[in-house]
């Protein structure tokens, strides 16, 4: 067997940890004869996986009480339209916030459904920054206000909450590619989503958690799959849901509670993050990261070479040293080092030794 050191940005790279456990008890879990994706999502075995995974997550989050975790499917994608049928609530508009590739598509989505006020946009910078708070145009009436904490294409990340300026407007975030990265204080928010596939588990699975004011109030007409309150109403379980999955996020939390939670987290993410970076900024202009150092991410750094002639000579060679995933999003080209939970701090290392090497040979 040879593991390469995985920086893909979704599907991505998992705990090695969790995915032994996984194979160990793939053919029977916990002595029921049985794997869990053989098994009933309504009988006892899966009750118990499905509750200890929503207990981990709510202890890791510390998730206040007032709010349901929805374990869905349909990606982020989905829920870029089932929060304006169920959160506009018979207001004329939203607040979105335009930081990037991510943000447009959730602005685009809503708008098919409703009003959309763009509170501020980054466009002008190539999303390389976040726009200034001073300068956004907040509506009174806005029925909820939406932003992308880590924009994954570019690498760009909210390291604040960015308050709406009226504090009566539910706060809506993307977390797809940085929830579980660090600690968030959940009470700040109407609703968090989280396609599963880049930080909590395997693609199929979509994490909600919205605050139970918030449910029940979806537009006439909106089909009972994309209504919240048909799966805050039955644990999730309205029809089949996606259950190795969520069995496998399960796993991962509770390996997120033994690496000592997320605040231990954190702390790794950022030395993980900040050693590329520097390797980056230190490189003479070999290499170069486009994003201004205040909102560079955590979890997805991206730079390119000065040389782009070399790009493909550096992917072929960073794979043959079993450096796997680092070509840039299509959209924008280069480099894109994902740094996951799960990438261990050796990969970092690795790569952070390749560049160096790399750059000693061709520079
Ligand atoms: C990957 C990603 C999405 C899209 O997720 P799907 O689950 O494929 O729909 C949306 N938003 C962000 C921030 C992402 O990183």
């Amino acid at each position: 067997m040879q593991r390469v050191h995985n920086f893909s940005a979704g599907p991505a790279t998992l705990p090695l940890d969790v995915l032994q456990q996984a194979r160990d008890e793939l053919l029977d879990w916990n002595g029921s004869g049985m794997s869990v994706m053989e098994m009933s999502h309504r009988g006892r075995h899966f009750m118990t996986i499905a509750a200890q995974a929503e207990q981990d997550l709510r202890e890791l989050l510390a998730i206040p009480a007032g709010y349901k975790v929805l374990f869905l499917q349909g990606g982020a994608h989905t829920q870029f339209a089932m929060i304006p049928l169920n959160l506009l609530r018979g207001r004329a508009s939203a607040d979105y916030l335009d930081t990037g590739d991510w943000s447009l598509k959730a602005i685009a989505e809503a708008r098919r459904l409703g009003g959309v006020q763009v509170v501020a946009s980054s466009a002008a910078s190539h999303y390389t920054t976040l726009p200034d708070p001073a300068d956004w145009q907040c509506d009174p009436a806005a029925a909820y206000f939406h932003y992308t904490s880590n924009e994954t294409i570019r690498g760009v990340e909210f390291h604040q909450i960015p308050l709406p300026a009226h504090a009566d407007t539910p706060l809506v975030a993307d977390m797809s590619s940085n929830i579980l990265a660090r600690p968030v204080d959940v009470s700040h928010f109407g609703l968090i989503y989280a396609g599963a596939q880049k930080n909590i588990g395997p693609a199929g699975l979509t994490l909600v958690i919205v605050r139970e004011d918030l449910i029940g109030q979806a537009r006439a007409g909106t089909p009972t799959m994309l209504d919240y309150a048909t799966f805050a109403g039955s644990d999730s379980m309205y029809n089949t849901p996606p259950t190795y999955a969520w069995y496998l996020a399960g796993l991962v939390f509770q390996w997120l509670r033994r690496q000592g939670g997320l605040a231990a987290m954190a702390v790794r993410n950022q030395r993980k993050s900040e050693k590329l970076y520097a390797a980056i900024d230190d490189s003479g202009g070999f290499y170069r990261c486009p994003v201004a150092v205040s909102c560079r991410s955590w979890m997805n750094v991206t730079f390119t070479l000065a040389d782009a002639a070399l790009e493909p000579v550096f992917l072929q060679q960073a794979e043959a040293a079993g450096l796997s995933g680092l070509k840039g999003h299509r959209l924008v080209g280069g480099m894109r080092a994902s740094l996951y939970n799960a990438m261990p701090e050796a990969g970092v290392d690795a790569l952070i030794g390749f560049m160096s090497e790399f750059g000693r040979s061709h520079g």
